[in-house]
């Protein structure tokens, strides 16, 4: 198709070679059907797009890329669009094309022995956790969205969540890829090998690429023993120093048990409490921090449960922790889990709040903490940090609610300065800017401004070598230039 075409042309010619491709079913154009895959998951952004196609194998996303490839008509990947930086939608001028993965949702195989799963990019991860634990294994990724959001995205965005402390990333959970180059080849990756010293990792640049290189259409992941003993503590603290000390205590107690470590500060507490059903204070006095903590072990013994009693006592006797409560049963523990996972939803109740992911290493959680909220406090008297999160790998949520006498509209007018400041004390920290969830159309400008000119060049010129026509989800993660 002639280069000068203008988009719309280009668009009402692709759409009947792609529902060639897909069937009239798996094209969507009707307004209210698109609604929901136009609009990031927090309602900041809405974008426009003249139709979605749904492709139900890889080689019909081969095809469609191909076709929209050959039209010069750009592309956003998308998953479960649960993103945090609207990084799946398309934007507001209406050029791209959405390429929904969904549909894309086969086991292809689990390996028992070879501790392996290979999954279609489409497969919900509440899904893929199932069918490992059918087969008596673990497939550790775990995170709040986990029964909406599906593997493609999480790898895209090399998702965290709340065990990265003991398995990693996303990134370090995969052992072969299949992709979609942004030309329509396909890359056959899929190997389960733990050891390959072939030349570059090309596997390493699709994930967290967030869609920008091809689009991932299916992984081997690695798979883990099941757990036969989880411990679950809700442990009060004294300050994020204190938590950063006692995350080294349990570490070397309990032989590296340590899954997740979970930092709540109180306004967070009471936040849930107030605002979400069925959540409740675990211990008697009111606490300034709190840490939860959990542990896996291989065991059925009971070892694990005694040996983060014993941390937690000489913690104690050192003043380190005055409170704790162990989880006695699943319920217990899903009720520490409710509370921390219900602070989220209580800030809702509270006004406006300004979200920031950022991290920075573990030692320097407190400093961090200290300083981010002492300089947002200077910018905005009466501002509400609610500082929580993944302490364990230095992430933290650096939620930000409102003042309480503030109107809700005109402190979110001002997310853009107030995160420029969180992310500049990141910076001078040596941290990221965005632990979890990628840059997205969020962050680009931010990265842009924050990363050195070297990193900058080098992120270009990846994208340039894989995507020279800018095809693939233009305007997210790095501006190619020109
Ligand atoms: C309640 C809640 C809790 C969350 N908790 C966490 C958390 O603890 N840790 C964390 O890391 N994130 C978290 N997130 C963010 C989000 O769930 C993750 O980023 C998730 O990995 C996104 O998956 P998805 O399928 O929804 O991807 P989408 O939102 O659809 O897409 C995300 C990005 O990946 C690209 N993409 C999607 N599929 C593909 C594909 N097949 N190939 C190439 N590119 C693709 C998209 O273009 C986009 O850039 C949370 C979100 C919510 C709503």
């Amino acid at each position: 198709m002639p280069e000068g075409t203008r988009i719309h042309e280009r668009h009402a010619r692709l759409k009947d070679a792609l529902v060639g491709v897909v069937g009239s079913r798996n094209l969507i154009a009707e307004a209210q059907a698109l609604e929901p895959h136009l609009r990031d998951w927090r309602g900041r952004y809405v974008g426009r797009t003249p139709f979605m196609v749904r492709p139900g194998s890889t080689a019909e996303v081969a095809e469609v890329v191909r076709l929209c490839a050959e039209a010069r008509v750009p592309m956003v990947p998308q998953g479960g669009n649960t993103g945090l930086v609207a990084g799946a939608i398309p934007f507001e001028a209406g050029e791209e094309v959405v390429v929904n993965l969904g549909r894309l949702n086969r086991i292809r195989d689990l390996d028992a022995a070879n501790f392996t799963v290979t999954v279609e990019a489409g497969c919900i991860l509440q899904d893929i956790q199932a069918a490992a634990a059918e087969a008596d294994r673990l497939f550790p990724l775990s995170l709040g969205a986990e029964g909406t959001c599906q593997i493609g995205g999480n790898l895209a965005t090399n998702a965290g969540g709340v065990q990265v402390l003991r398995y990693g990333n996303a990134r370090e959970l995969v052992l072969g890829l299949e992709v979609v180059l942004p030309d329509g080849q396909v890359w056959d990756g899929l190997r389960g090998l733990r050891k390959d010293n072939t030349g570059y990792d090309l596997k390493q640049l699709f994930i967290g690429a967030e869609g920008t290189l091809g689009i991932i259409t299916a992984a081997v992941l690695e798979l883990f023993a099941r757990p036969r003993e989880t411990v679950t503590a809700f442990v009060a603290v004294p300050s994020p120093e204190a938590a950063v000390e006692l995350l080294g205590r349990t570490r070397s107690g309990t032989g590296e048990a340590v899954t997740s470590f979970e930092l709540i500060p109180r306004i967070g507490l009471e936040m849930a409490v107030r605002h979400v059903e069925g959540c409740s204070d675990p211990l008697a006095e009111p606490s300034p921090w709190y840490v939860l903590i959990e542990l896996y072990g291989g065991r059925e013994d009971g070892s694990l449960g005694a040996a983060l009693e014993t941390v937690l006592a000489r913690a104690f006797e050192d003043a380190l922790v005055p409170d704790a409560a162990l989880a006695q049963n699943a319920q217990q523990a899903a009720d520490f889990w409710r509370l921390r996972e219900g602070i989220v939803e209580g800030q809702l109740y509270e006004g406006g709040s300004i979200k920031n992911d950022v991290s920075v290493a573990v030692s320097r959680v407190p400093a961090f903490i200290a300083t981010a909220s002492a300089e947002v406090e200077r910018l905005c008297p009466g501002i509400r940090p609610v500082a929580f999160g993944h302490v364990g790998d230095g992430n933290v949520h650096f939620n930000l609610s409102q003042p309480e006498s503030a109107e809700r509209d005109d402190f979110l007018a001002r997310w853009d300065e107030i995160a420029h400041a969180v992310h500049d004390v990141t910076a001078r920290m040596g941290g990221s800017i965005s632990a979890e969830h990628g840059l997205g159309r969020m962050k680009v400008q931010e990265a842009e401004r924050l990363k050195s000119p070297v990193e900058l060049a080098m992120m270009r010129a990846v994208k340039r070598c894989f995507d020279p026509r800018n095809l693939m989800n233009p305007g997210k993660l790095v501006d190619p230039g020109s």
